[in-house]
């Protein structure tokens, strides 16, 4: 298992089909170091995370070496660890609640970092997933971008696994743009080619390009 080829051929697919300006996140959650290595060492840019502890045990280190790296955190963030992941992170695709966006406004005035975000999006309305409902959206990005002055991109989006993706990034596509974002975080390791269809531009690729997690 190469993680440097692996990761060439989704990029020679975006390339086939004529897609510039994609920019491909490596989700190296449950790998250690010497599987990222060589990613980092071709000049990767973009790594993501799903929890905050994780990443404050693998990436102050390598940060400091790769001083280019940006980490995104693509899971579940509790308030309560929000500073910690302005500590870390660069950007955060799970921004989904107003208390969530009331502390994070709070710690990044504190620092001075610029940190991007996306809003998660419950787009099959499961309850007992993140993001926030798609009734309640266009408030809320008013209210992150007005009121706490956080700097919305886009919008992201993990899909219900039911076969229906398609319908879900056709949705994510028309409120990314209804809001005029530019950004649109969808596209896993199943997804990513149907992602691309709906206007893409940052895929979160696990287990394609490092293997199966256990
Ligand atoms: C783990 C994870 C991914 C990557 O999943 P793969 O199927 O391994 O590509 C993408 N997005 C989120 C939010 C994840 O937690």
């Amino acid at each position: 298992m190469n993680v440097i080829n692996n990761y060439f051929s989704i990029q020679e697919y975006i390339k086939n089909i004529k897609l510039s300006n994609i920019k491909i996140i490596s989700v190296s959650k449950t790998f250690k170091e010497e599987k990222i290595l060589p990613l980092l060492n071709n000049g990767n840019i973009h790594f993501g995370e799903n929890k905050v502890q994780e990443a404050q045990n693998k990436w102050p280190f390598l940060k400091k070496r790769f001083p280019n790296v940006k980490l995104h955190m693509i899971g579940k963030l509790q308030s309560n660890k929000a500073k910690k992941a302005i500590e870390i992170f660069d950007y955060i695709h799970s921004l989904d609640n107003q208390k969530l966006a009331d502390v994070l406004s709070k710690e990044q005035n504190a620092t001075g970092k610029k940190i991007k975000y996306f809003i998660q999006v419950n787009v099959g309305m499961e309850s007992q997933k993140s993001g926030i409902q798609k009734e309640l959206l266009s408030d809320f990005y008013s209210y992150c971008t007005n009121e706490k002055n956080l700097d919305v991109i886009g919008l992201m989006v993990i899909p219900p696994n039911d076969g229906n993706e398609e319908k879900y990034f056709k949705y994510i596509c028309e409120a990314n743009a209804s809001l005029g974002l530019k950004e649109i975080s969808i596209g896993m390791s199943s997804d990513y080619k149907v992602a691309l269809k709906y206007k893409a531009t940052f895929l979160r690729i696990g287990s394609l390009i490092f293997g199966s997690r256990i």
